[in-house]
């Protein structure tokens, strides 16, 4: 079980806010309470998937995501770079406070760094990890591959199923590489809401 004491005494040092929830259930019902008439933006994410999150929100909100049915994929990346709201999931989350996204098109990490009112981090426990230098191996020899292979792409990891070969293949979806050392200054709140439970890749 992830260290959450330490992990949120390290996020909040670093200027983030931090909220706990021992279910998907009850964030999703916080995040819903919380963000109402705005407009919302997220990139792909299996873990906000899971928690219907972005159905949820679309009954209070308008969101733009490339992800939800029948979006115009260009247009909802581009809106969702611009709402108030921004919604991701992390790669790897260091109890130490580092936060790490590693992105194929770049929308969802620089959606990530943009001027929005709030941004947040939906994490679950099985992102979390003793430090950097373990998230940072969970990001790249976990996260990635389960994509690769979610997403049926022809790479070496995707075929194997088991790490990262660092590869060029063209459908290398492991393109940009964003750490938060801190929560960004001059552009919102930036929360990270963790989750007690197993979510996404
Ligand atoms: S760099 Fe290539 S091999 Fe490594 S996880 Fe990304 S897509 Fe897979």
């Amino acid at each position: 079980m992830p260290d959450y004491e330490k992990l949120t005494r390290a996020l909040e040092a670093r200027g983030f806010r931090v909220s706990f929830f021992p279910t998907g259930e009850e964030a999703a019902a916080y995040l819903t309470g919380a963000i109402q008439g705005k407009t919302v933006g997220a990139g792909g994410s299996e873990t906000l998937r899971q928690l219907g999150l972005l159905e949820a929100l679309s009954r209070e909100n308008t969101v733009y995501s490339h992800a939800l049915p029948g979006a115009d994929r260009a247009e909802a990346i581009r809106q969702a770079a611009l709402a108030q709201v921004y919604l991701s999931s992390a790669n790897g989350l260091a109890e130490t406070g580092e936060l790490i996204n590693i992105d194929g098109r770049g929308n969802r990490v620089s959606a990530t760094l943009a001027r929005h009112e709030t941004v947040y981090f939906v994490v679950g426990r099985n992102k979390i990890r003793p430090d950097f230098a373990q998230a940072l191996d969970r990001a790249r020899n976990i996260a990635g591959p389960r994509n690769a292979v979610r997403l049926k792409l022809s790479t070496p990891c995707a075929v194997r199923g088991d790490r990262c070969y660092d590869c060029q293949s063209p459908d290398r979806i492991c393109r940009a590489l964003a750490v938060l050392w801190a929560a960004p200054t001059g552009v919102g709140t930036t929360e990270v809401v963790l989750i007690d439970q197993d979510l996404g890749f």
